[in-house]
């Protein structure tokens, strides 16, 4: 097995809550509470879970686009979670972005050439003909024909302003991509055709990418592994094929019943959510999944469950090694 690209240790973001007269910070939301993963050169990590888990914190956190409160971020071996200077600005060359609303992402007074041109000019100075050579060759790669370069973002389909998003992310040959709901935004029939181009060029150039979604059918698809979220952990994490035909934690059941994935024979217990998600101001205590849980017992309420290796191979956090057996 090759080392990981990127490997996120016990990463936290803890949010201050501030109150009385003064705003002094009383409390704190622990958006992040102890995140792990790695990610493999050319692999897709898919990190899923409802909205406000903290799946989108953490993707901030690994572009330092926030700071964190604790835990480290290494790329190709080398810690990267207090980078400055030139060390960070390499590290931005080698992690890049593509966002949900790639029309919110794109100066509206730019053309399309100039907004790809701008990313390479940031690093590198380039000849204006090489430097459009370069643009051409990247509009190319994502499926934009020349004359794309002339043409402003409202000018585009929603799916070839993802496109140009796309190869602007690529724009400085990144090693690994965060895309936060990159297809979220868009018709359904324009979805697969995204997803389609990012595999394809995953395959030619070897980028990773840690895919963040609400979607399981879209993960499914694209993911080589998933990592569920719920209220600032991992609940379970694992194999794409494993999570889907034997999810080993009880909320990653409740996602796969609610999700149209390929095939629903894999769907072996049908569960569904109650209930809305905890807030995180006042998270349960032990594990935080109980107070929506049909399997909790008692030592759910005073137990954090820690995440452990199951049978099928993915890690989950419960203290049923298999509630599917139990539902049986
Ligand atoms: Fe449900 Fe208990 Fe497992 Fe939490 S630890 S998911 S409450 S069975």
């Amino acid at each position: 097995m090759t080392a990981p690209l990127l490997e996120i240790r016990d990463l936290k973001k803890d949010f201050p809550v501030r109150g009385g007269l003064l705003g002094r910070s009383v409390r704190a939301v622990k958006a992040v509470d102890g995140v792990g993963f790695t990610l493999r050169r050319g692999e897709t990590l898919g990190l899923v879970g409802e909205s406000g888990c903290g799946k989108s914190t953490v993707g901030k956190l690994i572009l330092r686009l926030m700071e964190p409160t604790g835990g480290t971020i290494r790329l190709d071996g080398r810690d990267m979670t207090a980078a400055r200077g030139a060390v960070l600005r390499d590290f931005r060359r080698q992690v890049q972005m593509v966002f949900q609303d790639p029309y919110a992402s794109l100066n509206p007074r730019m053309r399309a050439g100039a907004i790809v041109a701008e990313t390479i000019q940031n690093y590198e100075t380039l000849p204006r003909a090489v430097l459009r050579e370069r643009v051409a060759a990247l509009l190319g790669k994502v499926g934009l024909r020349p004359d794309a370069m002339e043409k402003f973002p409202f000018e585009f389909s929603g799916g070839q302003r993802q496109r140009l998003g796309i190869a602007r992310a690529l724009a400085l040959s990144p090693s690994v991509i965060v895309a936060d709901e990159p297809v979220s935004a868009l018709d359904v029939s324009v979805q697969a055709q995204v997803i389609n181009l990012l595999m394809d060029l995953q395959r030619d150039l070897g980028v990773a990418y840690l895919f963040i979604s609400h979607d399981l059918g879209v993960v499914e698809h694209i993911a080589h592994r998933v990592a569920v979220m719920y209220l600032g952990r991992i609940v379970e994490i694992g194999e794409t094929a494993a999570i889907f035909s034997a999810p080993r934690h009880p909320y990653t059941q409740a996602l796969i019943s609610a999700a149209p994935v390929s095939d629903p024979r894999l769907r072996r217990l049908r569960l569904y959510l109650e209930g809305d998600v905890p807030s995180p101001l006042d998270p349960p205590q032990g594990c935080a999944f109980h107070t929506r849980c049909p399997f909790a017992f008692d030592r759910c309420r005073r137990e954090v469950p820690v995440l452990g290796p199951r049978a099928t191979g993915q890690a989950a956090a419960c203290h049923l090694p298999d509630p599917q057996a139990v539902a049986a």
